[in-house]
């Protein structure tokens, strides 16, 4: 087989994670590889960053290994500080803004999801900080370091486990969403509402129904201003209004982009010698990407790129092996009310069966013939978990 460099771009969870499980293989070993970074290239585990403060943990104490250990662990060159300029696929070269050129056998796109900024007019719009990395996760700490008043847009996954991590350690937290609860997005109203209350009871102020508009620098302070014409007043204000694959790249070097970059079950793009996998790809489920029509997966959590890395490993070492997902409910590290979530296939035909007690809401999505299809669990009833996921069928066979 192909001796050629693999050259993997991105040293995140995906990044990282496909060259260990190429690793673990004996065809895998002995294949040259390289991994190129735009940051620091430590390996950390990017579900920590929204429960780092509770656990008293200051951002530096977050990383397991830094680059260099991971060279070591990995055999493999690490380029850190390297952000990629281009592919130039006729050439088989990765191009790096500074100029080098890597030439490469296959490429791996592990290039992970910018955060979204939602269009805010006003003198500090550009203060509202995101957190997507651990980059970002340091900027956030030094901007609250000492201050207590924090304004979170989005009450989606991150934004809740933010919201509980900051009250949790006496912070005073208001979330914004123009949504009716939090995670409108996956969970059913019950539920929603109950993890609503809860966040309450730890110190939460919710603002729902209302989206920023502008924030403005007022007596030292931020002020937010709401599209019902209020205002929050904070310190620190974050962005978790969502995430958008970084396709940029890939669109540059003429591969097929949808929401995220298009690949296959192989997780091979349009073109064969370039993979992708992670927050910045979009697994179709049939079909190659380039047909038109097709809609994939994105699916931006850790589950689907560690089922992703170790399939693509085995394809890279010679042994093509199409991506398989059972069903993969996401934990909310909300530990006031913990939350775990399996959503239905959008457009899935069937309803939501709610039962709320004081431990939490158990709430199970069935087919009208009766097949459990999704679920959402919170409080005591996320213990429930491993028996109702036997139960969901594969997202992807
Ligand atoms: C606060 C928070 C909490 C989360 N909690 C959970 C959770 O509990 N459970 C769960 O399943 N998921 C969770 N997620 C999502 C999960 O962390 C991500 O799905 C996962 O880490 C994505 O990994 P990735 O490697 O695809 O992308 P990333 O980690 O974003 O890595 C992208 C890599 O690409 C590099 N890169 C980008 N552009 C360039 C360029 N031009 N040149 C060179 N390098 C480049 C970056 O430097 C980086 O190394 C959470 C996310 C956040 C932000």
């Amino acid at each position: 087989m192909a001796r050629e460099p693999i050259v993997i771009l991105g040293t995140g969870l995906a990044g990282y994670n496909t060259a260990r499980e190429l690793r673990r293989l004996e065809a895998g070993k002995r294949l040259a590889l390289t991994l190129v970074t735009r940051d620091d290239g430590r390996f950390y585990s990017k579900p920590d960053l929204s429960v780092a403060l509770a656990r008293g943990k200051a951002p530096d104490e977050i990383p397991l290994a830094d680059a260099g250990e991971m060279a070591a662990q990995l055999d493999a060159t690490i380029l850190t500080h390297a952000p990629v300029a281009r592919i130039d696929r006729a050439a088989r070269k990765v191009v790096l803004e500074d100029g080098r050129g890597l030439a490469y056998g296959r490429v791996v796109l592990a290039l992970g999801a910018e955060p979204v900024r939602p269009p805010l007019a006003g003198d500090a719009a550009g203060e509202v900080l995101s957190v997507n990395d651990l980059d970002g996760y340091r900027r956030f700490r030094e901007r609250l370091d000492g201050h207590e008043r924090v304004a979170i847009l989005g009450a989606g996954l991150i934004g809740c486990e933010f919201a509980n991590d900051l009250a949790a350690t006496g912070h005073r937290v208001t979330v914004a969403d123009p949504a009716p609860w939090p995670l409108a997005r996956f969970l059913p109203e019950a539920a929603g509402r109950r993890l609503e209350r809860e966040l309450a009871a730890l110190g939460v102020t919710w603002r729902f129904g209302v989206t920023a508009e502008r924030v403005d620098r007022v007596d030292g302070a931020l002020a937010l201003r709401l599209s019902d014409g209020s205002t929050i007043a904070a310190d620190v204000a974050l962005s978790a209004v969502g995430l958008r694959p970084r396709t940029a790249l890939a669109a540059e070097a003429g591969l097929a982009t949808g929401r995220g970059i298009l690949v296959d079950r192989l997780l091979r793009t349009s073109d064969p010698a370039i993979h992708a996998l992670g927050d910045c790809a979009e697994v179709l489920p049939e079909g190659a990407p380039g047909e038109p029509g097709r809609e994939g997966l994105v699916l931006p959590f850790v589950m689907p790129l560690v089922q992703g890395a170790r399939a693509l490993a085995r394809t890279l070492a010679g042994e093509p092996t199409p991506v398989r997902y059972p069903a993969m409910p996401v934990a909310v590290k909300t530990p006031a009310h913990p939350v775990v979530v399996a959503p239905p296939a959008p457009g899935a035909e069937g309803a939501w069966e709610v039962a709320e007690d004081e431990g939490g809401v158990r709430a199970l999505f069935r087919a009208p013939d009766g097949r459990l299809l999704g679920f959402a669990l919170t409080g005591a009833h996320v213990k429930e978990r491993p028996a109702l996921a036997r139960e969901l069928p594969p997202l992807l066979p």
